[in-house]
């Protein structure tokens, strides 16, 4: 019966009683242990029975260490353990298990690769399928080893995890091995391993301080240990001292009908005249970060009153939207008691809110979720909450939504009021979660483009021509047949099979054009795209193209220009798909970006990769699961 349950004795070491006293203590717990097992009629399997002793001592190791547990005698585990998935060893360095994680994304990868390449899929589809196989696996546990690129330890294992990166990255563009770092990141859409490891030890800290209030855990946050001092780190100043909280609490329904219509039909109701009274809430946000809302009614049909509230600077348009509601149930509650009105409705555009509003989940905006259920507790008549559609017109949304524009820009207003709560002062509410989560979200990006750009060298790669769009690479490519688009990543890059590449890596005597042979002429990407002569038909529709996109001619672009226009991307895939530039003469499938024969590159990124891959599939083959 006691075959599968397992005792955990713990034993903290105060330093002045050092190993004995630690011994001392779990020899102690464990006959306790014992006796209780005696009386309950159960046994412990000594052969299971593991004692582990974590000390980042490395000298009390030279020892033998063992704990006396009844008549069998137990020897400090010297190897790693494997204990909820993460690979503990003695020193609690979790080298062994980042290796043992990294060994997972390997095998990963390399079956990755090969079904990728049999299935013909566009580099979006590898980049999804790699960052969720992949990566997920390298990254399995990094929130308690990552301690950040200015903290000495860490830094190899970053180090380690770029070179998967860089792989991942080249899978999906098919470009070569000898492709700038920084180029390869921005074109395939993934991010450095920094970055990734930042982001995931933010959003674990993050986690932690969502959690309801009370929550042992959350409390580790601006702590003393090691752990504490690095979750605030993560967490910045404006998340560790003064934050939204949480609270654990029974779910409890909402007494008011929600009604989210389909675009059309809430379009109508939102102009049909009701009983009651009728309220329109908005809130909004401004680039800089000020939040306001807006509760407005028509007066007896005619002029229109309101609440203007701001919300201060370090709010989210949702936390407004959420707001508004709350202040919306409040006007209602009061016009109730003065006038005995028959029904409340309450309009708003914002689906986010009105969701939060059905729920006392743990999370952001959880306040306005309940403050909304202590309110709706003291009204006697029906409440309707109804989704409007913004920006069609409908009078009472224009005006919530113009008031909560003025509000939040202008606090200083007439008629603006700072928050208060029936009308007492207030101070401003705490730096809101969903303006912690937003925060996070934009600094993944920011570091992975920063870290590309610091790497980039190569001057004709136009990084000021780039366009980020909602911080995705250009779609255009990433969802083309993947024979093509290697080839546009390649040529984009300059690491191309171009007679200038070719020479310089090595791999050819000339580098004249292979396609018109004409001599002394260098085949370059300009050479391709403008006057080689094997390819005069396609040039002109591609360059008709590009005038039509951008009003400017051939003459008037660089190649790396015109590769940093999105506008053009559609042409050149055209131009690529109507020609063999970026291939070989010879008949060969570089298609599926095999750079096997390209090994011998100039400045190479990761050498050994190769070899790598091999020995990570004889692993593989003998089942070393992920
Ligand atoms: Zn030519």
């Amino acid at each position: 019966m006691a075959a599968s349950n397992t005792i955990t004795l713990l034993s903290m070491v105060d330093k002045r009683e050092g190993y004995e006293g630690v011994q001392q203590q779990l020899e102690e717990a464990a006959s306790h242990a014992l006796q209780w097992a005696r009386n309950n009629a159960v046994s412990f399997d000594t052969e299971k029975t593991e004692a582990i002793w974590l000390s980042r001592k490395r000298k009390i190791w030279q020892t033998d260490l063992s704990i006396q547990v009844g008549p069998a005698t137990i020897p400090f585990n010297r190897s790693e353990t494997k204990w909820l998935g993460m690979w503990i060893d003695c020193t609690m360095s979790f080298r062994q298990h980042h290796e043992a994680m990294m060994k997972g994304a390997r095998n990963a990868q390399a079956r990755l690769r090969r079904l990728a390449g049999r299935m013909g899929l566009v580099p979006d589809g590898v980049r999804r399928t790699q960052v969720a196989c992949v990566q997920a696996v390298a990254l399995y546990g990094s929130e308690l080893w990552w301690k950040g690129e200015a903290v000495r330890g860490t830094i190899g294992m970053a180090n380690d995890l770029q070179k998967l990166v860089n792989q991942q990255a080249r899978n999906v563009t098919g470009c070569f091995r000898s492709t700038n770092q920084g180029e390869l990141m921005l074109e395939s859409g993934l991010r450095c391993a920094t970055s990734l490891l930042n982001n995931r030890a933010r959003r674990f800290a993050l986690r932690l301080a969502s959690l309801p209030q009370g929550d042992g855990a959350g409390e580790i946050i601006g702590g003393r240990s090691e752990l504490g001092k690095r979750l605030t780190t993560w967490l910045g100043p404006d998340g560790t001292n003064d934050r939204e909280r949480t609270v654990v609490c029974e779910e409890e329904t909402l007494q008011a009908e929600i009604v989210v219509d389909e675009r059309k039909k809430a379009m109508e109701e939102a102009a049909t005249a009701r009983d009651g009274v009728m309220l329109w809430a908005d809130g909004s946000s401004t680039e800089d970060g000020a939040c306001g809302y807006a509760v407005v009614w028509r007066k007896k049909g005619e002029v229109w009153k309101g609440h203007r509230v701001h919300l201060g600077y370090n709010q989210e348009a949702y936390d407004a939207e959420c707001a508004t509601i709350v202040r919306a149930l409040r006007v209602g509650r009061d016009r109730r008691k003065q006038q005995r009105i028959s029904k409340i409705t309450i309009f708003t555009d914002a689906q986010a809110a009105i969701k939060r509003m059905q729920t006392l989940d743990v999370g952001p905006g959880q306040i306005y979720a309940l403050q909304a259920r202590w309110i709706l507790a003291e009204i006697d008549c029906p409440v309707e909450i109804r989704w409007c559609p913004a920006h069609e017109g409908i009078a009472g949304n224009e005006k919530a939504d113009k008031w909560a524009k003025v509000t939040a820009g202008q606090p200083e207003t007439h008629g603006v009021k700072w928050l208060t709560i029936d009308n007492r002062p207030r101070r401003m509410p705490p730096v809101s979660l969903a303006r912690l989560f937003r925060q996070v979200a934009e600094k993944k990006w920011a570091e992975a483009k920063d870290w590309a750009y610091s790497r980039i060298t190569n001057p004709s790669y136009n990084v000021k021509c780039r366009q980020w769009r909602k911080n995705r690479p250009d779609p255009a490519p990433a969802k083309a047949r993947k024979g093509i688009a290697s080839r546009y990543y390649q040529l984009k890059t300059g690491h191309a099979l171009t007679g200038m590449y070719l020479k310089w890596i090595g791999s050819r005597e000339d580098d004249t054009c292979w396609w018109c042979h004409r001599p002394g002429i260098t085949q370059t990407r300009e050479h391709l795209f403008k006057t080689c002569t094997a390819w005069r038909r396609q040039q002109k529709v591609l360059w008709k193209e590009v005038r039509q996109q951008t009003r400017r001619g051939r003459d008037r672009f660089w190649i790396a220009d015109l590769f940093a226009d999105e506008r053009c991307t559609e042409a050149i895939l055209t131009f690529l798909e109507t020609t063999d530039v970026g291939r070989r003469a010879r008949e060969e499938d570089w298609e599926n970006g095999s750079e096997s024969s390209l090994e011998e590159d100039g400045d190479v990124v990761d050498m050994g990769d190769e070899e790598e891959l091999m020995e990570v599939e004889v692993e593989g083959a003998g089942g070393g699961g992920v």
